[in-house]
């Protein structure tokens, strides 16, 4: 699934070939997505400029002079910048026609995405309106984490991938940052001191940042969002290494299952 990262490489792979493009047509091959394509949209957005390609949580904004298209890429989407003539393959359920003579498509084989559009302020779209904190932003703090977790029995895991309380952790990222920070996955958020909750807000941000440079690093005019975490994965610390030795102190690398999800963790390195 893509998560965060993969988005924010997404975003930054087609940025260049979408702003300041002026949409020729859009082409819907498949409507029933997550939600149904909305029926107007083609006629919404034909002759719409686009004027930023921007990205909240896993949401990636274009947004135009007629207003912002919303487009989640759900378990198995993923988006390619294409000549305008090049046939559809399997699963390509839409094309975003520029006028540069190119096509922004999106590929779904589980249809798990979305493509919806709003004229007003996306932040207030009900798919958005409620969305957390973003971890890469200032107001992601070691301080409101911690104050968030009082009393709370739920695992510290479950408590960072919570998109009420912080947007776009995912597991891979929520495992490899808890064993940077040094804390046992199982431990409950509530009795997560103030001096380890800032750790691991660092180790968020360093883990996402990390994987979001790598990322960049494997586009060129086609973006991958196929859900593996690209070079990521030759850095990552526990995230399925179950029974490898762990890369700082060579204990055994432990699995569990946590609320249907494997936890990874070093019982050495994370007390
Ligand atoms: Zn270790």
């Amino acid at each position: 699934m893509p998560e965060l990262p993969e988005v924010e490489t997404t975003r930054r792979g087609i940025e260049p070939w979408l702003v300041g493009r002026r949409i020729e047509r859009l082409e819907v091959r498949q409507w029933r997505l997550r939600w149904r394509v909305p029926r107007s949209l083609p006629a919404k957005l034909g002759g719409a400029r686009i004027h930023a390609v921007a990205r909240r949580a896993k949401y990636l904004l274009i947004e135009t002079d007629r207003g912002t298209l919303i487009l989640h890429l759900g378990m198995s989407g993923s988006l390619r910048v294409l000549d305008a003539g090049a046939p559809p393959m399997i699963h390509d359920h839409v094309d975003l026609v520029l006028d540069s003579g190119r096509a922004l498509r999106f590929n779904d084989p589980r249809r798990f995405g979305c493509l919806l559009f709003t004229a007003a302020e996306p932040a207030r779209h009900k798919l958005l309106a409620r969305l957390a904190v973003e971890p890469l932003s200032d107001d992601f703090s070691g301080e409101a984490l911690w104050r968030r977790a009082r009393g709370r029995s739920a695992s510290i895991k479950s408590f960072i991938m919570d998109s009420r309380i912080v947007a776009g952790v995912g597991n891979i990222y929520a495992s490899e940052a808890l064993f940077r920070a040094g804390i046992r996955p199982g431990l409950a958020a509530g009795r997560v001191s103030r001096a380890r909750m800032t750790l691991l807000v660092a180790a968020i941000r360093d883990v996402l940042t990390e994987a979001i440079g790598v990322g960049g690093t494997t586009l060129r005019d086609y973006v991958n969002a196929s859900g593996a975490p690209g070079y990521f994965r030759q850095r990552l610390f526990v995230y399925e290494r179950t029974g490898k030795p762990c890369r700082r102190c060579r204990t055994p690398i432990r699995q569990f299952t946590q609320g249907q999800r494997s936890t990874y963790w070093c019982p050495r390195c994370q007390r």
